[in-house]
């Protein structure tokens, strides 16, 4: 988090998104927005006050009278709209994405293409959305369940996808007839600001969307507000943990998703090159910064004879400021953030893991301000170091060896996160066990970063999961709708009800 500034020649100020508004705040505590490769301030984003999280509350609770009535064909021809403005500036969008958070423009385009899914997705909410209907339960008797929004909905979402993770949250939410308060990560508000602007542009009327920034106050204030129903939250275990057990007592209903530790479990019989090439890709991509970065290899048996080829592969990796062509690894998001990756390193080499590849003096040429750190590899890495045991978040791939596919499946159904995984064979038979035994979110099978497509649920185990239902997919219409069942009887006129029945049956 950047330490609060007091300027006078103030670069441009990210406003609130209040009622359909975009309103300067009152705060007096604001923080500096900074390009990650240049250390230039783009923006200051303030920390909202108490009475602006209330007003966009308020704003939300408003709009919900009328939204939750609007015809469901209305939302989604909204949605229509966003896709196709998303669609149009998307080169803009992935530029401001890749100044603020440093991550190079093809990464950045596929950040809002994940999101743009999303939005394509909530386009068939008429399906999605469709309650259920049994005729005759009892004579002349019918049941239905109608799927109903649930109110004010609330997204918190963290710096490593500005454009994809506020695009998990709101397009879903009030395609179901909801109403949405966002609080986008103060470390790059700037994307999150573009896709609600495109949001008013595609028709979403004053006070169904409404955005405020800050930090921990502001998302304490959102999830302990009595006319909030829903919380997702994306972000680490540990601020996630406590979002849900503050808003799950409140009385709301929360979905977090969080940190990861990564496993690729590699059998000998891989193919070699394409596996090499997924774990580099994987492991050092977007500076490590993925919920579903590959953070540990587990080589097996022979296997374990790879780390020479994987260091040269790693090696072949470019590590630039984000716009430049053939850019492979932008830099990390703060100063903070790779003075922690930098520790954790120096960590690992204390503790007896072997440095094969060292990414912390590499040199950018023109950005020696920038946070970067080059792809790191760790052999040798036990369960109890810190480099294993913590969230790294950043290019450090630890690599582990294990005798049997046994022994792997046991390592990584150890490890306290359970985001995402994937195995490398050609034995269709070691996937399927891998598959079936694995207690992981997300599984691959050759495919390293298996993030699934919005019409499936994106999901997690153990410390990288908390609440039932995931963002997209089906699972996400249950969380932002709630389920009411109507039996309904409908009587002729002039045909006798047979008298008073005082049992519960239906005849
Ligand atoms: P973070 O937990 O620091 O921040 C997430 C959000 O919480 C931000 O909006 C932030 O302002 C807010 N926040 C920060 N500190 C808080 C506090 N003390 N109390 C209340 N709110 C607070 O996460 P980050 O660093 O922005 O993002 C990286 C983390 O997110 C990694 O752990 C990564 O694995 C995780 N992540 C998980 C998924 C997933 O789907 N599982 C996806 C993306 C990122």
């Amino acid at each position: 988090m950047s330490t609060p500034a007091v300027r006078t020649d103030r670069p441009p100020t990210v406003k609130l998104l209040i009622n359909g508004q975009f309103v300067e705040s009152a705060s007096r505590e604001w923080h500096d927005v900074v390009n990650p490769a240049t250390q230039e301030v783009l923006a200051q984003v303030p920390f909202a006050t108490p009475e602006e999280v209330a007003a966009a509350i308020a704003s939300a609770k408003a709009a919900y009278a009328s939204w939750r009535n609007t015809p469901i064909a209305a939302r989604a021809r909204i949605m229509l709209k966003l896709q196709a403005l998303v669609r149009e500036h998307m080169s803009r969008i992935a530029r401001t994405l890749s100044a603020e958070q440093g991550k190079t423009l093809a990464d950045a385009e596929g950040d809002v293409f994940r999101g743009l899914e999303v939005i394509e997705h909530a386009c068939s909410v008429g399906s999605l959305q469709l309650g259920e209907f049994a005729e005759n339960v009892a004579g002349g008797v019918d049941t239905y369940s109608l799927r109903q929004p649930i109110g004010v909905c609330v997204g918190i979402s963290p710096f490593n996808f500005p454009a994809m993770i506020p695009l998990w949250m709101f397009p879903m939410a009030i395609v179901c007839g909801n109403t949405f308060v966002l609080k986008p990560s103060e470390q790059d508000p700037l994307t999150p600001m573009l896709l609600a602007e495109l949001a008013l542009q595609a028709g979403v009327p004053p006070g169904v969307l409404n955005i405020v920034h800050g930090g921990k106050a502001a998302v304490e204030a959102l999830c302990t507000h009595p006319d909030v129903a829903a919380i997702s939250f994306v972000g680490s275990t540990h601020v996630g943990t406590h979002v849900y057990d503050l808003g799950s007592r409140h009385g709301k209903r929360v979905q977090c998703m969080m940190g990861a530790k990564n496993h690729a479990v590699v059998l000998p019989d891989a193919s070699k090159d394409q596996t090499l090439n997924a774990l580099a890709g994987a492991a050092f991509g977007a500076a490590g910064q993925r919920c579903m970065a590959i953070s540990v290899a587990v080589l097996v048996g022979e296997a374990r004879k790879w780390i020479p080829d994987l260091v040269a592969k790693a090696k072949t990796l470019k590590v630039a400021v984000g716009t430049e062509k053939g850019a492979d690894l932008g830099p990390l998001i703060s100063k903070q953030a790779r003075q922690r990756v930098v520790g954790l390193i120096e960590d690992g080499v204390r503790e007896g893991a072997k440095l094969e590849l060292d990414g912390r003096d590499v040199k950018v040429p023109g950005y020696e301000q920038g946070n970067f750190v080059g792809p790191t590899i760790f052999s040798g890495v036990k369960p109890d170091m810190k480099i294993y045991s913590q969230e790294i978040f950043g290019p450090v791939l630890c690599v582990m060896g294990a005798e049997t596919l046994d022994e792997a499946i046991a390592i990584v159904n150890a490890n306290p996160f359970g985001n995402g995984t994937g195995i490398f064979t050609q034995s269709g038979a070691a996937a399927r066990k891998f598959q079936n035994e694995i207690d992981v979110g997300q599984v691959g099978i050759n495919v390293p970063i298996p993030v699934p497509v919005p019409f499936f649920s994106f999901t997690g185990s153990r410390g990288s999961k908390l609440g039932d239902l995931g963002p997209y997919g089906k699972q996400v219409v249950q969380f932002y709708t709630q389920t009411k069942t109507v039996t309904a009887r409908w009587f002729e006129d002039g045909v006798s009800s047979g008298g008073v029945n005082t049992t519960i049956s239906l005849k």
